[in-house]
């Protein structure tokens, strides 16, 4: 009998053992934003054509108990972490990472959400789950601080149809900071020097993609990203990659410029190659993290709470619209997966621009 994904652990994908249910949205953090009773907006119904909308504490999906149980030392560690950012104190190399697997629990776990309660309208079978993916791409946070600080907790991008298909940038609006977050293969790895893919090509409609790299440049291209953010802000990159490119690539993956610059290049333990933390300081340069770090604050001045909303919310819909852009750079096998991958790009720009164009009139 084929396996209801629906039914699956959000964590490893498997059917779970001894069921439980796990929030979405942390129970802490649901606590810490407001009532927990009150009702938020998880998704867009697209064949119903209306938002899904229910009460906080119900936004809950499948999980084995001995899954969940290993990540309630995550979530007790981004508590910790988010403690420390909103009153600007130090951080370790170790914080920063924890809180972006944390980032990346966070919008993977959204995006299940958003999969099953959309009516399933574009047949996205959630074939990636939490565990797996925990810090197996280049990824990144932009942190901005509001004027302004009230107890809230909003997401934006997470119900788009680009984010459905591709579910690698969000924003994520916690009391008075904002995080602005991307995760994905090669995100940036060619502009901080890096090996990187001159080549990708797709073996079929969401099947494996197949990636030819080459020696990277050895030194920090600015911007970090082809589409640059907002600044200032704190900023941190953290380049990742399967230990299967660095096996397959030893030449590429053995050179100084790289070795120095990861905390675990052969990603022995963990099948994953993982980078150092790379931030920005105040005068412009960007640096790679040892050890502890006082992040200093980096503030965009004459930016009222609603401007800096606005603005962060056409930044993370325009970067999803980018993103698709450069996979449809990709070499198709399958000539009809390229069209199909065109026409829902198309679509996605469309509801996108929509989407846009109603925050510029104020419509958040
Ligand atoms: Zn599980």
């Amino acid at each position: 009998m084929a396996k209801n994904p629906n039914q699956l652990c959000v964590f490893c994908g498997e059917r779970p053992q001894s069921k439980t249910k796990e929030h979405i949205i942390p129970r802490w953090l649901i606590e810490k934003t407001g009532d927990p009773k009150r009702q938020g907006r998880f998704a867009f119904d697209f064949n119903q054509g209306r938002p899904v909308e229910f009460a906080f504490d119900q936004f809950t999906l499948p999980a084995c108990q001995s899954c969940n149980e290993q990540f309630s030392d995550l979530e007790n560690y981004a508590k910790g972490v988010l403690t420390k950012l909103e009153s600007g104190t130090a951080l370790s190399e170790v914080d920063i990472t924890f809180f972006l697997d944390w980032l990346d629990k966070i919008r993977i776990g959204l995006w299940h959400g958003n999969l099953r309660l959309t009516g399933d309208r574009y047949k996205v079978q959630p074939r990636m789950f939490i565990q797996p993916r925990l810090g197996m791409h280049d990824r990144m946070v932009a942190i901005y601080r509001s004027p302004v600080v009230s107890q809230r907790i909003n997401f934006v991008g997470h119900d788009t149809i680009l984010f459905q298909h591709i579910p690698s940038c969000f924003l994520l609006i916690i009391n008075n900071l904002f995080f602005f977050n991307m995760s994905r293969d090669f995100l940036f790895a060619r502009r901080i020097g890096f090996p990187y893919p001159t080549q990708l090509r797709s073996k079929g409609w969401g099947g494996p993609v197949e990636y030819f790299l080459t020696e990277g440049i050895h030194r920090i291209m600015k911007p970090i990203l082809k589409t640059p953010i907002i600044s200032p802000c704190l900023e941190f990159y953290q380049p990742n990659a399967y230990a299967r490119f660095v096996n397959a690539n030893p030449e590429l993956y053995s050179r100084p410029y790289v070795v120095e610059r990861c905390l675990d290049w052969r990603g022995a333990e963990s099948n994953v190659l993982v980078g150092k933390i790379l931030t920005s300081r105040p005068d412009g340069k960007m640096i790679f993290l040892n050890g502890e770090y006082t992040p200093e604050q980096q503030v965009l001045t004459n930016v009222d709470d609603y401007s800096l909303k606005i603005t962060l919310a056409e930044q993370t819909l325009r970067h999803q619209l980018a993103m698709f852009r450069e996979i449809l750079q990709y070499e198709y096998e399958d000539v009809s997966v390229r069209h199909k991958m065109i026409k829902l790009y198309e679509y996605g720009k469309k509801q996108n621009g929509i989407l846009i164009e109603r925050l510029r009139n104020g419509n958040l």
